[in-house]
């Protein structure tokens, strides 16, 4: 997959790709037995900045994916390259059509439950055979919700290590689903691990995705603000380090 340089960053040109993105995967994966992917956006960069580990873990991780149009237009200044945005949420609904064996850790325990249900009742279908009627599930999947006391993060992740998954999904927010994932990956074997924010909400239906006209504009983030007013000031603070960043590599 073609890669552009941002800052110290190999960010993933995923839209020049011809190949689907499980293919690709499937290849880097033979070589490190499992692949994290983080959606990257303005506040994980600033948080490198101020964070050596949290940078590691960036540089560490198989695949930078430009999510945000911040990332895209930085790209454009200092790499001198066109890249587009790929929306946290859409990759991961991707990777879930993907993939048969998926944990899904995090969002509230009601998001969690509804999500189990939407799930299972999306990717089971009946079959019916000469003289029996089965319910035939394509897919397994397992869930363990995000407010979990810190003292049983160990047995919350051997149950996923126990399930040993094709696709786990970490939704507890930024930073703290990079951090976890970097922690336990040695842990796991042939596995593609994601943060993917608050996409479990809006796969749940608690939150909305932004419409479609939001999305074209490239107004996703002006939809967020408008559903949850407090990430007025994220907004804000990400604008403040985007320009500083620009200045700073000039
Ligand atoms: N969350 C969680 N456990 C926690 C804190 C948060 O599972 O201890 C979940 C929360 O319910 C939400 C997601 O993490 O589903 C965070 O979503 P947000 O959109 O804030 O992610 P960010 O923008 O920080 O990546």
């Amino acid at each position: 997959m073609p890669k552009v340089k941002i800052l110290d960053y190999l960010v993933s040109d995923f839209y020049s790709v011809d190949a689907d993105f499980r293919t690709t995967l499937e290849e880097a994966i033979q070589h490190d037995s499992n692949i994290h992917i983080i959606t990257l956006n303005m506040e994980h960069l600033h948080l490198a900045e101020k964070m050596p580990e949290f940078k590691r873990i960036l540089t560490n991780a198989e695949f930078l994916i430009p999510d945000g149009e911040s990332i895209c237009l930085l790209a454009r200044i200092l790499a001198k390259q066109k890249i587009k945005k790929i929306a946290g949420i859409d990759l991961a609904e991707k990777l879930i059509n993907s993939y048969s064996r998926i944990a899904f850790l995090g969002a509230e325990k009601t998001v969690s439950d509804s999500l189990r249900n939407l799930l299972t009742l999306k990717y089971s279908s009946v079959s019916i055979s000469s003289n029996s009627e089965a319910l035939n599930s394509s897919k397994e999947f397992l869930f363990e919700h995000g407010f979990y006391e810190k003292n049983q993060e160990e047995s919350v992740i051997e149950r996923i290590v126990n399930f040993n998954p094709e696709l786990f999904l970490v939704a507890l927010g930024s930073p703290a689903q990079e951090f976890l994932i970097a922690k336990y990956r040695h842990l796991f074997k042939n596995t593609v691990m994601i943060g993917v924010g608050g996409s479990f909400d809006i796969f749940a239906g608690k939150l909305s995705r932004a419409p479609k006209l939001f999305i074209k504009l490239k107004l996703e983030w002006l939809f967020r603000i408008l559903q949850e007013p407090k990430r007025l000031g994220r907004f804000l603070s990400n604008l403040k380090n985007f320009l500083f960043l620009l200045l700073k590599s000039f």
